[in-house]
């Protein structure tokens, strides 16, 4: 018999979801509230990198929170406001902080991300089509004793299939190799074999082999809560009225967790806030650019370098602060050799956190008919196919993954 699957969410989340399902031979509908893409899977840097595996909680996170309090331009901040209401989450997030956690997070994350190159390359192969390039990592540092510290930290995570680092060099020779870097650059190393996806162009592309492959996409479709009988719940609601489903996902980002409260799920999603804007560089960049220091990222996208950082703690809202766009561009700007014009495609998106910063994956253990697919942080690009797949073989094989039981979404209740 087949299964009816309603996906809620046009994430990226969704949409991979939404994807393998019905590649599976779900009967697929995917409800998005807005439009594809309105929710932190638009500007991202597409980056589908393992180096952005380790989740957020780690050693000395605790700290750079507590700086953050008192700096509303550093790279991660948290408006002194926002402690009380945050207080819980910051308490799992100092306990998940600790090295063994931390490291026992990023195996799973890797473990999770292991297929990832070979599904999106499978992707392309079944006829998604999007942009995407295989480009090396450049980390570029400011401080080059820095670059060699943090460089001692790659090499244990080739055992996790990460590509191993090269070598440390100097300025000099990291801009032979990347003339789009600034004097101020005093160091750094490449890592190469990453990907990186134009995000718009991934979600028009799994839109339209959804919709081909005969799966429903429909936009300015909310849900505003879901129907259950018993135990088991047995579709969603809508303005329009109910839809009944064999199986329901939530893939809602940030917003997953008002659904899943309503059924007295506890996701604990919080939202990390970012920035991204595009300008039109002196110097093309023929890699991914990590500028340490400054916590961002560049990705060149045709004649543009689209540019992402920040991690803001302050509640779910989408206000684009243009002090904090300038502060990122400022701080870019150290590290680049400068573009001209203005900073375009101003942009700002909420990451799904949870305190462990790993994401709530499968069945909460009290209902069925529920998946829950949320709280890919910073690496939702990365993870959405492996996660599509996963939710695919849970609904439609009712398959108990180990590799998914790290993101168990009772875990935190
Ligand atoms: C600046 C920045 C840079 C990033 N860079 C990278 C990167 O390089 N690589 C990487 O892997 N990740 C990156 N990320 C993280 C990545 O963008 C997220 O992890 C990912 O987009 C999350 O996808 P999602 O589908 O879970 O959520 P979203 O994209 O937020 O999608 C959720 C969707 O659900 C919809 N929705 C919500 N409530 C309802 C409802 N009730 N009914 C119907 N629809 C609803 C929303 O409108 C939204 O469209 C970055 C994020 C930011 C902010």
């Amino acid at each position: 018999l087949t299964k009816h699957v309603v996906v809620v969410g046009g994430g990226v989340v969704g949409l991979a979801s939404a994807y393998f399902l019905r590649r599976e031979g779900a009967e697929v509908t995917l409800l998005e509230r807005s439009t594809i893409g309105s929710g932190a899977s638009w500007g991202n840097s597409g980056w589908v990198d393992p180096t952005f595996s380790a989740p957020l909680a780690g050693p000395g996170m605790v700290g750079t929170a507590l700086r953050a309090l008192a700096r509303p331009n550093g790279s991660f901040y948290l408006p002194m406001r926002h402690l009380p209401r945050l207080a819980p989450w910051l308490w799992r997030f100092w306990r998940a902080s600790s090295p063994e956690r931390h490291d026992a997070g990023l195996r799973a994350v890797a473990r999770l991300a292991q297929p990832t190159q070979r599904l999106y390359d499978q992707l392309g192969a079944d006829g998604v089509r999007f942009d995407s390039r295989r480009l090396g990592v450049v980390h570029a540092f400011l401080d080059a004793a820095r670059a060699e510290r943090i460089h001692q930290t790659f090499l244990p995570l080739t055992e996790l299939g990460y590509e191993a680092p090269s070598g440390v060099v100097g300025g000099a020779a990291l801009r032979e190799g990347e003339p789009s870097l600034s004097e101020a650059v005093a160091g750094g190393f490449i890592v190469e074999g990453a990907r990186v996806v134009n995000s718009p162009s991934l979600l028009y592309g799994l839109q339209a082999r959804i919709t081909e492959l005969g799966g429903a996409v429909r936009e300015h479709a909310p849900v505003i809560g879901l129907d259950t009988k018993g135990s088991r719940v047995t579709g969603v609601r809508t303005p329009e009225g109910p839809i009944e489903a064999d199986e329901v996902v939530l893939a809602a980002g940030v917003w997953t967790g008002q659904l899943a409260a309503k059924l007295g799920i506890d996701v604990r999603i919080e939202a990390g806030k970012g920035y991204s804007f595009s300008v039109t560089p002196m110097t093309m960049t023929s890699h991914l650019l990590h500028l340490y220091e400054a916590r961002i990222a560049v990705s060149p996208f045709e004649e543009r370098l689209r540019i992402a950082g920040t991690m803001e703690l302050s509640g779910v809202n989408r206000k684009l602060n243009p002090r904090r766009i300038a502060k990122v561009a400022q701080a870019a700007s150290r590290y680049l050799g400068g573009w001209t014009g203005p900073l375009e495609e101003q942009w700002t998106g909420l990451r799904p956190l949870t305190p462990d910063g790993l994401p709530v994956l499968g069945r909460p253990r009290e209902w069925t008919g529920l998946c829950m697919a949320s709280g890919h942080a910073m690496a939702g690009v990365m993870l959405a196919p492996a996660t599509g797949q996963a939710i695919a073989q849970i609904v439609l094989e009712d398959a108990d993954l180990a590799e998914l039981h790290p993101f168990n979404p009772d875990r935190f209740g």
